[in-house]
């Protein structure tokens, strides 16, 4: 299996796991871009946001509920965070699985870059 992330959610490649339910997958940026960077993912692959279809919706809809649990455990829900999903080349996805970004502990600009 060539996907990056699958491997992190089969184990064949360590991450530092900071949840994971029957679904969906959290685990730490190994780049972070903020005090707290982590990737949120649904376990089933799907490549970008344009391959997702009307019956995922329940399973795309735990991720922003999932980054809003983490991101109160960490401390940062109340002073705001941001949430990320970039789709394809020009909106600079470089992970063909689909992952929301969840970013706390700094203050953020808009618009994005
Ligand atoms: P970008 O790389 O421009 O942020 P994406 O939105 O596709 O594009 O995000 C992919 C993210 O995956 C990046 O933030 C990158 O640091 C992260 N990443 C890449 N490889 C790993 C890995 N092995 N473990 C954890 N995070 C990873």
């Amino acid at each position: 299996m060539a996907c990056l992330f699958c491997k992190i959610i089969n184990r064949e490649i360590p991450a530092e796991i900071v949840f994971e339910d029957d679904e969906v997958l959290a685990f730490e940026d190994i780049a972070p871009q903020a005090p707290t960077h982590l990737l949120v993912i649904p376990k089933r692959h799907v490549a970008t946001l344009n391959d997702l279809e009307e019956s995922d919706q329940a399973l795309v809809g735990r991720l922003p509920i999932v980054a809003a649990r983490l991101a109160r455990e960490r401390g940062f829900a109340d002073e705001g965070y941001r949430v990320v999903m970039n789709c394809n080349d020009d909106g600079g996805q470089t992970v063909y699985h689909i992952h929301m970004h969840l970013m706390g502990g700094r203050r953020f600009t808009w618009p994005a870059g």
